[in-house]
């Protein structure tokens, strides 16, 4: 028996997060953040060509709190700096695990050197919420590279690269503070995987490239993203072409969730509390 899906949804009509990021915003949205539940946000660029400049697109100096922010990129190369002296480039196939947690300011722009060339760039964005225990701990960074990925062949040609929990035995580099399966699955042309999580897991797809055909029925394109029912069974994908598929499932957190722009806590009262800290710069410096 096949997980059933809830729906299948369209990217909806992209909006620009600075000048660099040109997102198309599956969650909140179309999917609450309750829904997909602690994946708060998806902020997709579909793939879209940037001209050069020297000047690099992106977005300027911003805070964060009590979540964390996971960006991995297809194609183009993206640069963060942070207030904990953190900062990285995020390659293809990488990805940026940033534990916002108690406060932490960040910039986020295309690395200056693929700027220069103009290019391809394609990235996912999503935000994933931390348990209130967890929400004011000290910030954290996972710089998550080709060679920390976790590869695990199906087959010659096709592999599921695995950035978070687990898959048969395999585990994910990412640490997590809530159960959660992050992966990319390359599938060559009529080749497929099948996977299995746990029935109160909120588990979605992203088609990043190629038409799959899942669980032997609907046909799925790319850019369209696909939310599954909290059902018992099997998620099987087949490529109907070359595909690459991200796979996100994760154990809901039961507690409130109070959000406002870059802030995401329990109440209100912690909201307002972000806010004073946040005017009050304790969550650094950084230009
Ligand atoms: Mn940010």
């Amino acid at each position: 028996m096949f997980r059933p899906v809830e729906k299948i949804l369209n990217p909806p009509s992209f909006h620009m997060v600075g000048d660099g990021f040109r997102v198309h915003n599956f969650i909140p949205g179309a999917v609450t953040m309750e829904r997909m539940n602690p994946i708060i946000m998806m902020d997709y660029n579909s793939k879209y060509y940037f001209s050069p400049t020297d000047q690099p697109r992106g977005v300027d100096v911003h805070p964060h709190r009590g979540f964390e922010t996971i960006t991995i990129a297809y194609k183009g190369r993206i640069a963060h700096h942070d207030s904990k002296g953190n900062s990285g480039i995020i390659g293809e196939g990488e990805v940026q695990w940033m534990t916002a947690a108690s406060g932490i300011l960040h910039k986020e722009y295309h690395e200056r050197e693929f700027s220069k060339q103009g290019g391809e760039f394609h990235m996912v964005q999503l935000w994933l919420n931390l348990p209130a225990k967890y929400k004011m701990i000290e910030p954290k960074y996972q710089s998550i590279d080709k060679d920390s990925i976790e590869t695990i062949k199906i087959s010659e040609l096709s592999r599921i690269e695995l950035i978070a929990g687990k898959y048969k035995a395999h585990q994910g580099p990412a640490t997590t503070f809530t159960n959660a399966h992050l992966s990319n699955i390359y599938l060559k042309q009529s080749e497929e995987c099948e996977f299995n999580f746990r029935s109160d897991d909120n588990t979605c797809i992203l088609i990043v490239e190629g038409s799959v055909e899942l669980n032997n029925d609907s046909k799925i394109s790319t850019d369209q993203f696909v939310l599954f029912k909290n059902q018992e069974g099997m998620i099987k994908i087949k490529a109907l072409e070359d595909a690459v598929v991200l796979l996100i499932s994760v154990e809901p957190i039961h507690e409130p969730i109070a959000a406002y722009g870059p802030f995401v806590m329990n109440t209100q009262d912690e909201l307002r509390e972000a806010f004073r800290d946040y005017q009050m710069g304790k969550f650094g410096e950084l230009n």
